[in-house]
Formats: structure tokens, sequence, C-alpha cells
């Protein structure tokens, strides 16, 4: 059988999707591969076809025990006969299984990736004939995600420990350069095919909605009424904000069901099954929820609160519309969410590293933190903001997305703008956006009276503008470049390059 044979026999597809084939002919050619490809893009058939048509044995490396279930259930289904070595197996079970995959029984083999320094599995490995090692979500390999995991980094060690070294391929959603680079280094990829997908999901529809406090509940249990018979994910920042809209939505009668950490392991698998299986259509949940679920029908992914980073909610929103038909992600934005964040991210404990290291990674995280909160505030086009931030070059706005249809009015705030510049012009490069606002909006607090603001021409000029509007407003000046903001924990605002400003003869 040729891979699309295999890909009809076992998987029931007619074709492949953007990059499949490309990256299952490098394998079958015996050659590394690196896969960037968005969330819903089809990665596990990239290996999961090959797996079939190679002589040996396939290793899959899978963080998540739920993942590795998942996957094997669905093989299974299609009568490929694969199996998962974790910790939810009995050592006599793991024995069995083996010994099943050195019989030949087992094409497919997924692990954790701690599993791999354990005596018996090196002593197997030596044994098996294995074709393959696939390393997924291989972003876990990279101190600078989120999802880090140490054993990640030792997985080379286990192929080099290999009596011939099989083909190596890796797949994440993940596209920074940072990433990519570390898995290529770290895995020691050998002059490898990377296939990078479009990262354009041009089925969602994105959208930022200013809203705080109770509004929120609010908004959510109207947009559920409006979308009744449709699933949906609504993530919330934390446990307690998940339990109270659960319960506010039940409440109304709404199919819905939650997820999170606190929860016991069976009431987890039970609620997260009750909406695979379309038995609640709705999941309240934590960021814990969703890594590895696939449901194709997921006609909206609402945020409660910002994510902290963009790979965040990048790959949150994502899970909607995975079947590509129209679906909506909707991020519901409050200044508060700033605070909690930068409050979480002091918390965060850097404990296994030295100073300098940690002081880096604080850093990037409140990079991230500011990259999510200009696209809360910015005025153009979201899709085209995140397709920027993962590297694409997108030339017109999308048209499709809550600021292309928004009616924010951007030549009215020339005016206003220019008294924004003024303003950080007369603070002199010292100050952050809380000093920058009160002096334009004409506070009378004695900050404001110590550093002399109440003399400068800016003062009180925008004194009946809100708050959201100056944040908007400024949000944009930075994106222009107009404004320079210090990526150190002060914020502190400076000019940028007004030049094209000053020519039109505008400002100063
Ligand atoms: P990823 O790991 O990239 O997030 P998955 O491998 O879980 O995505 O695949 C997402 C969904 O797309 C699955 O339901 C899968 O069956 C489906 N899919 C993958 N490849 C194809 C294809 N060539 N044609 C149709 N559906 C596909
Ligand atoms: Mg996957």
């Amino acid at each position: 059988m040729d891979s699309k044979e295999v890909l009809k026999e076992y998987f029931g597809y007619d074709s492949f999707r953007a990059g499949q084939e490309d990256i299952i002919n490098a394998i079958l050619e015996k050659k590394d591969v690196l896969a960037i490809m968005p969330t819903g893009a089809g990665k596990s058939l990239c290996y999961q076809v090959p797996a079939m048509m190679l002589s040996g044995i396939t290793v899959v490396i899978s963080p998540l025990i739920s993942l590795m279930q998942d996957q094997v259930k669905s093989l299974n289904d299609v009568g490929i006969n694969a199996a998962y070595v974790n910790s939810t197996l009995s050592e006599s079970e793991i024995d069995g299984t083996l010994n099943m995959v050195l019989n030949g029984i087992y094409k497919i083999i997924y692990i954790a990736p701690e599993r791999l320094e354990s005596a018996k599995f090196c002593e197997f490995s030596k044994q098996a004939d294995i074709s393959m090692v696939t390393v997924d979500e291989a972003h876990c390999i990279s101190q600078w995600g989120q999802d880090f995991r140490p054993s990640y980094v030792k997985i080379v060690d286990y192929i080099n420990s290999l009596p011939a070294r099989p083909v190596v391929s890796a797949f994440t959603a993940t596209a920074t350069n940072e990433v990519k680079t570390d898995i290529e280094c770290i895995l020691r990829l050998d002059n490898p095919k990377v296939v990078i997908t479009g990262f354009d999901r041009k089925n969602l529809y994105y959208s930022v909605e200013h809203i705080s406090g109770k509004n929120r509940d609010r908004y959510i249990s109207n947009y559920v009424k409006e979308h009744i018979d449709e699933s949906g994910i609504i993530y919330c920042a934390t446990r307690k904000n998940v339990d109270t809209l659960y319960e506010t939505l039940s409440s109304m009668g709404i199919s819905v069901t939650r997820y999170h950490a606190g929860l016991s392991n069976e009431e987890r698998k039970r609620n997260q099954d009750d909406f695979i299986y379309d038995r609640s259509l709705v999941v309240v949940a934590t960021n814990a929820f969703g890594m590895g679920i696939d449901k194709s029908n997921v006609r909206f992914v609402l945020h409660y609160n910002m994510p902290q980073s963009m790979e965040n909610y990048y790959q949150e929103a994502g899970r909607a519309g995975r079947d590509g038909l129209p679906s909506q992600c909707v991020l519901l934005f409050s200044a508060q969410d700033v605070i909690i964040n930068k409050f979480l991210l002091d918390k965060k404990d850097f404990a296994e590293m030295d100073d300098e290291e940690a002081d880096l990674l604080r850093q990037r995280d409140l990079q991230r933190l500011q990259t999510m909160e200009r696209y809360c505030q910015t005025t153009e086009c979201l899709r085209n903001y995140i397709l920027a931030y993962f590297g694409e070059h997108p030339i017109a706005p999308c048209g499709n997305c809550g600021s292309c249809n928004s009616d924010f009015d951007e030549v009215d705030m020339t005016d206003a703008a220019k008294w924004m510049i003024n303003c950080v012009a007369e603070l002199r490069g010292r100050y952050g956006k809380a000093i920058l606002f009160g002096t334009l909006q004409g506070a009378n607090r004695a900050r404001l009276r110590e550093l002399g603001a109440e003399r400068f021409k800016s003062y009180g000029r925008m004194k009946d503008t809100p708050r959201e509007t100056l944040e908007r407003l400024l949000a944009q000046l930075l994106e222009d470049g107009y404004l320079v903001q210090s990526d150190d924990q002060y914020a502190v605002l400076h000019i940028g390059d007004i030049a094209p400003l000053k020519a039109g003869g505008q400002v100063l």
C-alpha cells in the first residue's frame, strides 16, 4: 500500500491536508522531520501513516497520559494495533505489552518521556526493531515554552542508546523561533526536513470585548443563550471562576460541564467525555483542559480572562472550528486581568534556576504578557496581529475579525494622539501609563503635583476621555511606533519615531 491507500484504508480520508504528504514522504525516505503545524492541522496522521509502512515499529513520545489513551483508542478503533506504556499500567501489564511489541503485534507504541530511562524499556529497545522515534508536542523540550518537561531533554540520550539510529520526527504547534531552534538542537535532528504550514485559521472569527467584573457573566450567559445548540469552551483563569460560572450557566438550564485540576480524576475524565461526546454542549474550564482534545464541532471558544501569552491564546482559541466551519473566538478583556497576571508571574517559582536565568525567564514572561495585552488593545486587524506574532507577513486586513468589523474611529483620535505624545514628551521618558493617563485626565493626585504635572500643557487635556479609550489609543501609538515602552517591570514610556507625524505638521 502507498501512503494514499493507507490514508483511505485506515483513516477513511481521500486526500492529504497541507504539509502532510511532504512530511510522510520525507519520513519514508528516512529523513528526520520537524513539523510545525497549528492545532487541528492533523499532525498525528503524519507519523501514523508512515508508521504503518515502515518495516519496524514506531515509538511515539507523548507528554500526557490522557493524550496517549485517546490516540491509542482511536487507532484501535480504525483497526491499527497500537499500545501505550505509562504509569496507569502495572509492571506485569507493561511486560505483556512490550512482549507483544517484540512479537510484532503492535506497530505503534506510545510512551511517557520519563519511561525512556527505565531499565526495562532500555532493554526492550535494544531488542526491538525501531524504525522511527516520534516526539509529539515537541515544544515541551524548550525551557522558553510554558510546557517545559525536563525528561524531554533526555530523549536524545535514548535515541543515541539505540543500536541503529531510527528516523526521528518531531511535531509541535508552537512556532516561535526560540522553540524551533531548541527542538532542532536539543533533539539533534539530522539535517531535518522542516515543514511549517500556515497559521491562518480562516474559519475563526477573532474578537476582543472590553468588559470587566460581573458584566462578563452577563455577556457569557447571553452569548451561550444565543448559541444554545452549539458546542463551546469557556476558559477562566482560576478554579473559582470556573465553579461560579459553571453554577450560573447550570442554573440557567444550559447543557454545561466543568473541568479543572481541583476535581477528582474520575470527575475530570467523566466531564471531559461528556463534552467530547456532546452529552454536555459547553465546558467551563481552566487551561488544564484541552491538550490533545480532538473535538471537531466546537463552535466557540470564549475567554473569561486574558491568557498569559499569545501561544496559549492561539492554542486555546484554536480548539474552535477544527471541522473548518465558521467559529468564534471571543476574548473578554479587563485591565484587571493584566494586574492579576503580573501578580501570578511575580509569584511564579523559579527555584531550580540561578538568578540570572530566572531573571531572563521573568523578562520573557513579562514580554509575552505585554504582547497579549497589546492584542487586547489594538485597533488593527486581530488576525494579522496573531499571524505577525508567529512570523508571517500578512498584507491586508482580513475583513473578518472584531477590529476589521468595528467602527472605532481612528480619524477622530488625531488630536488625542497629539496630546498623548506631547504628554509623554513632557514626562521626559521617566514614567509609565498610570502617570500618563492621570496627567491627561487632569487627576488631582499627590504624585502628579509632586512631579509638577499640573504645569504641563497636556495636563487635563483629555479630561472626559474614558480610561478604556486612553488604553486603546496608547496601544495604537505603541503599535505604530510613535511611542515605545520599556520591557522591564516599570514599562516606562518614551517617544518613538514621530518624524512622519511631524512632517504632517500635526505634533508638538
Ligand atoms: P493536531 O495534532 O495537529 O492538533 P490531529 O492530528 O489531532 O491534529 O488531527 C485533527 C483532526 O483532523 C482529526 O480529527 C483528524 O482525524 C483530522 N484529519 C487529519 N488529517 C486529515 C485529512 N487528511 N483529512 C481529513 N481529516 C483529517
Ligand atoms: Mg496532536
